[in-house]
């Protein structure tokens, strides 16, 4: 069973999902009040609490009141390599798990796992109150990108500095928060979830129409394009990356390197790089010809669907890049011994 990191939940929304995506839609609902309704209102709320527009200090302030603390905590240095290099590390290791985990890397250095079996974990206040200034990432089983929940619980109540997700394609959804006040980040939960109600109907009623669509396809496609576009409305910026194809096996000791399952050896200079930094071997004409061919005549269909493929042909094995198409790299040439 698919389970959400931040709440038990299958692969459909969970109630505190549909609840979150409730009270975002509540938040933003336009104003249909007569002008009179409209003035009776704004009456009322300005007894209640005569400042309407909160400065900059009053909402640090309230933001700090609902995190239970008035120490502004540093953030993670995510220009930092460690930690990029955790996060490509745990990212590329992971996007393929069956059920959601989570890693968070706290302003202090501290890393902390998260298991989609520990489905309370990221309910707590005192998980939430770790996130603050911190960088979590974490696998989405689906394609799908970021879900009302990693919004209302990372972004809004933990206030993460960066939030990822990692889907089972490999493509990672990254949203920074440069400093967004609480007022900016509830705002942005409300207009995303209603961005993903609106895609949802869209989608809807396409399919009526006998339009062939994927649903979920759409309503990320609409979600990525409202984030892209409008994220630094709200003082968050959002990003998409992948991942580097090329993980880091365990045993790196002797110079093995895995990529999708196909063990090369590729020797301890490749450490840590990423496919495109390997240098193309320039082959003698004709014997580029001639491993070209071979590979071209000789490819299994499991080979061809990799990124990196290994050939033995006459005294050498050749470690051969396949860019997709027929397009082949050399990046490897070593005699058998
Ligand atoms: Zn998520």
């Amino acid at each position: 069973m698919r389970q959400d990191v931040w709440s038990k939940r299958t692969w459909e929304a969970s109630p505190e999902e549909l609840q979150a995506r409730k009270d975002a839609a509540e938040a933003a609902k336009p104003t249909v009040n007569t002008p009179e309704q409209a003035k009776e209102l704004e009456r009322q709320a300005l007894e209640k609490n005569p400042v309407t527009k909160l400065s900059h200090e009053q909402a640090e302030e309230l933001e700090a009141k609902i995190l239970g603390t008035n120490d502004k905590k540093d953030s993670v240095d995510t220009s930092s390599e460690v930690v990029a290099r955790q996060l490509n590390e745990w990212e590329s290791q992971n996007y393929s798990n069956d059920s959601e985990k989570g890693l968070l890397i706290m302003p202090d250095g501290t890393v902390k796992d998260f298991a989609g079996t520990d489905h309370h974990v990221t309910g707590k206040e005192d998980d939430i109150a770790l996130m603050n200034g911190a960088v979590f990432t974490h696998n989405h089983p689906t394609d799908n990108t970021f879900s009302q929940n990693d919004i209302v619980t990372g972004l809004v109540k933990g206030n993460l500095k960066e939030m990822r997700a990692v889907t089972s394609t490999g493509d990672i959804h990254i949203l920074r928060n440069n400093d967004a006040s609480v007022i900016d980040r509830r705002k942005f939960a409300a207009d995303y979830s209603q961005m993903r109600m609106k895609a949802e109907n869209i989608a809807n009623k396409k399919i009526l129409r006998g339009e062939h669509i994927d649903k979920d396809e759409y309503v990320k496609g609409r979600l990525e394009k409202f984030m892209e576009e409008h994220a630094n409305e709200y003082n968050l910026s959002y990003t998409k990356s992948h991942i580097n194809e090329i993980s880091i096996d365990k045993s790196i000791q002797s110079g093995i390197l895995e990529s999708n399952g196909n063990r090369i050896n590729i020797g301890m200079q490749f450490f840590s790089k990423s496919i495109e930094d390997f240098a193309t071997i320039i082959l003698p004409k004709d014997e580029y010809a001639h491993v070209m061919s071979e590979i071209a005549t000789n490819i299994t269909e499991e080979q061809s669907t990799k990124r990196v493929i290994k050939k033995h042909i006459g005294d050498y094995i050749y470690t051969v890049e396949n860019k997709g198409f027929g397009n082949y790299r050399v990046i490897g040439k070593d005699l058998i011994e």
